[in-house]
């Protein structure tokens, strides 16, 4: 008999009255001497289905078995639950136990474990509701992400996770070598030999596909990337990993407010999607975590960002009179609780921050006629602080000459990135999306090692 995913089986509905098979781990076994229930999941769902299980046809040592974590595959009739709670449930005739999990020693064999416990156990985290939850929204969203682009003409380029470019400017790069690190080719100036390496260079992690995107917009017309990249940024924040997600969309022909209008309209695509085809695990986050979720999401989802230069920002932030841990002037960085007051406290509502001060943005975007300031583009959000960084970038062939060149960045990293400016040059623009920001805000949980399945962090690399 053909399986019958547990995501189905809860509906009921035609199944009703008929034989089933079902296949799944143990939640929890429960009952009395003439009936035991068994809440069986196989993650297609957060919800889990009720067997049934009467003891006038299987003896409690037949049963004993069927712990917390245990799998099995149940053969039964799928008959309308009398209790609350379900729609539907399965009276078991027969069952197989794939295999055991003993109480003893299975972790996960009692409920409410802190979110702390479980990052140390991030092997078996999946299998709890939370985490079940979290990784199917994860899911849910990178279809939408995909479905956005694909509906909008967009072409997905896969960029380089190994790069020779360390000009990137995004972050610090975790070297890519083969060289023995015990015993390293010397030149004779006493240098290491790189050209020894395997690549005939040095070569590192990417910490951005955007240098190399901007090559397919400028061919393609509108491109995105979608992958991981990799920053050595010693920073423990809930908000930033070693190894996260990027989605990164370059559109030739686009300005600044074309920018703008994309990033916000994919955000708040991406946000209903999940709503609507991730909403039992939305609800259930709701529940357990942050009673304002849905209504957040909701709330950005039905209001314009509020669009402002960075000058204003600063000013609403230096007048605002409230004491921050970090000092604000023009020209400085901002942080995220600079970021997070605009938000949360003075507009109530998503910002996009634009025209940042050159100094502290890349090489490659656009100088504005003040010679102070840069399109860049910011896209600040509740509870995350930056989720999107983009701008438009600079299309004049001898401006970006002469910044790439006041900043000292190598030339010969940079030939072919000129190129595009050199040969059929165009206005252009892109931004890159932060995956893991955008799965903490739809999830609602608050820590960032908790929205990927295998956090990367300072320190901590398992398996
Ligand atoms: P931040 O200031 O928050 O460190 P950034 O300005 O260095 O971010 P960008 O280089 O603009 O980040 O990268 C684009 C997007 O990638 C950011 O808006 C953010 O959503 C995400 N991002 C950047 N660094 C990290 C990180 N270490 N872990 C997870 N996401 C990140
Ligand atoms: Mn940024």
């Amino acid at each position: 008999m053909k399986r019958t995913k547990i995501v189905d089986a809860v509906k009921g509905g035609e199944l009703i009255g008929q034989d089933v098979c079902v296949k799944g781990w143990v939640r929890t076994r429960r009952g009395n001497k003439h009936v035991q229930f068994v809440a069986l999941n196989d993650g297609s769902t957060i919800k889990n289905l009720q067997i049934v299980f009467d003891l006038n046809r299987f003896s409690e040592e037949e049963l004993k078995a069927i712990t917390t974590g245990s799998s099995l595959c149940v053969y039964g009739k799928m008959v309308e639950s009398m209790g609350r709670g379900q729609v539907c449930e399965v009276q078991a005739d027969k069952f197989e136990i794939y295999g055991i999990a003993d109480p003893a020693e299975y972790p996960l064999q009692k409920k409410g474990h802190t979110l702390e416990f479980l990052r140390e156990i991030a092997h078996l985290r999946p299998r709890t509701n939370t985490f079940g939850a979290i990784l199917r929204v994860r899911s849910v969203l990178a279809y939408a992400i995909h479905k956005f682009f694909n509906e909008k003409g967009f072409f997905y380029l896969n960029t380089p996770l190994i790069t020779a470019s360390d000009c990137e400017g995004a972050g610090a790069m975790f070297q890519v070598t083969t060289l023995p690190l015990e015993n390293l080719p010397c030149t004779e100036e006493g240098k290491v030999d790189y050209s020894k390496d395997f690549f005939g260079k040095t070569t590192a992690l990417t910490v951005s596909g955007q240098l190399e995107g901007e090559l397919g917009a400028t061919a393609l017309g509108a491109i995105y990337t979608f992958g991981p990249t990799f920053r050595a940024e010693n920073s423990n924040t809930p908000r930033h990993l070693a190894e996260f997600w990027m989605i990164e969309p370059e559109m030739a022909f686009y300005d600044i407010t074309d920018n703008m209008d994309l990033a916000e309209e994919f955000i708040k695509y991406c946000i209903s999607f999940a709503l609507e085809n991730a909403r039992d695990d939305i609800e259930f986050l709701q529940e357990m975590y942050d009673k304002e979720l849905i209504s957040r999401l909701e709330f950005v989802i039905h209001n314009d960002f509020v669009r402002l230069p960075y000058t204003e920002g600063v000013k609403i932030l230096m007048e605002s009179g409230h004491k921050f841990e970090f000092p604000v002037y023009w020209g400085c960085d901002l942080s995220s609780e600079h970021e997070r007051f605009l938000v949360e406290e003075h507009f109530k509502r998503p910002v996009i921050l634009t025209d940042y001060p050159k100094e502290i943005k890349a090489f490659y975007m656009k100088q504005n006629e003040d010679g102070k300031t840069v399109r860049a583009m910011d896209v600040l959000f509740p509870k995350i602080g930056e989720i999107i960084g983009g701008s438009e970038r600079e299309a004049d062939y001898n401006k970006l000459l002469t910044r790439i060149e006041e900043l000292g960045i190598p030339m010969k990293d940079m030939w072919w990135y000129l190129d595009t400016r050199k040969f059929g040059t165009v206005p252009h623009s892109g931004f890159g999306l932060g995956f893991e920001r955008l799965v903490l805000f739809v999830t609602g949980m608050a820590n960032i090692r908790d929205v990927i399945p295998f956090p990367r962090f300072p320190g901590n690399c398992e398996f």
